[in-house]
């Protein structure tokens, strides 16, 4: 295990907007989403949480976006809901924590396109077709066979593109990504994807899927699962690695910040027992690493020991995310 050190021995982001796109409670209404304040201490200014994937319908969903929604506004730490950018910046400038919501899989919506626009109104800022296997949508990374985007899938891209929710094609079959890539009129993500030039796993993309990403004007969120990064390898110099391809392969402006960082690992040991959604793989040897929020302001040290320019690491750490919520983001239905 890795000791993590507090954010006063680590320091906090300098970066003028620390963006992170992906990290995970445990899915349950009950869970307490008070340790979220550890990104606020580590510089960060948006945090976007995981509030459903493949095992959770639209009951399930709309129960834990509720209670947590309910929970952000009551809280005694100072954690904003996600509403428009220029809210976003300003909340900042108050030394709050935006929160935002992802959905890792299209199983939530229950099957109703219509859904999209109310879950966006509650917060949902991004959501991926599926969740490594085949659902409604289309196929994820770990099916045995891929044959692209559904026609549901389609109309999800569509509505998606409507009402300003960011594609998210993380997790996803290749076909299935390349698909929606192709289809969306909107930039998209791979929320928390890394490279399998540098470590080969198929939850990680290839140089292709990562160019199509770009080519929307999308990003790619660097991954912080030590099993994706490497031989369960959550350090820095691994962090640093992918980044470090990634920027060679589509630029700087294409690079964010997705470490999926687990707050529970017993809750996530629970969940990989879903032989469903979860290859044998990930329940053999030793439980994963992932890295913490508190190696942010490390990782930003060391892209600049790399020789990165300060604009590109502003960019990396957040800036670029911001930008894809500048151009994708919309005022909730009723107030357009
Ligand atoms: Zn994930």
């Amino acid at each position: 295990m890795t000791a993590i050190p507090t954010a006063g021995e680590a320091g906090r982001l300098t970066s003028p907007f620390g963006w992170e796109q992906h990290c995970c409670l445990p899915v349950q209404a009950e869970a307490d989403i008070a340790p979220l304040r550890r990104y606020l201490d580590a510089g960060v200014s948006y945090l976007s949480v995981n509030v459903g994937f493949a095992p959770h319908d639209l009951d399930a969903t709309m129960r834990v976006v509720s209670s947590w929604r309910r929970q952000i506004v009551l809280s005694s730490e100072p954690f904003t809901l996600v509403s428009a950018v220029e809210e976003m910046l300003a909340a900042r400038q108050q030394g709050r924590l935006v929160v935002g919501f992802d959905l890792e899989d299209t199983n939530p919506l229950g099957g109703e396109i219509a859904m999209i626009q109310t879950y966006y109104d509650l917060g949902v800022r991004s959501m991926l077709m599926t969740y490594n296997t085949e659902n409604l949508a289309g196929f994820g990374c770990h099916a045995p066979q891929d044959r692209g985007l559904t026609s549901f899938g389609r109309a999800v891209v569509e509505e998606m593109n409507r009402v300003g929710m960011v594609v998210d094609v993380s997790h996803c079959g290749y076909r299935t990504s390349m698909d929606a890539l192709e289809r969306t009129d909107s930039p998209a993500i791979f929320s928390h994807s890394n490279m399998r030039s540098v470590w080969d796993h198929e939850r990680n993309i290839g140089d292709d899927q990562a160019r199509a990403c770009a080519a929307t004007g999308g990003v790619i969120g660097i991954n912080g699962v030590g099993i994706f990064l490497g031989d369960n390898d959550i350090s820095v110099a691994a962090m640093a690695r992918h980044i470090d391809y990634a920027v060679e392969l589509v630029g700087p402006q294409h690079v964010g910040i997705g470490t999926d960082y687990v707050f529970d690992t017993n809750d996530l040991g629970l969940e990989l027992a879903n032989s469903q959604i979860f290859p044998a793989s990930y329940r053999s040897g030793p439980q994963t690493d992932f890295f913490p929020p508190e190696q942010l302001a490390p990782l930003e040290t060391e892209l600049a020991r790399r020789g990165y320019p300060a604009d590109d690491i502003a960019a990396i750490m957040g800036g670029n995310f911001l930008r894809v919520a500048r151009e994708v983001w919309k005022p909730p239905a009723g107030s357009r």
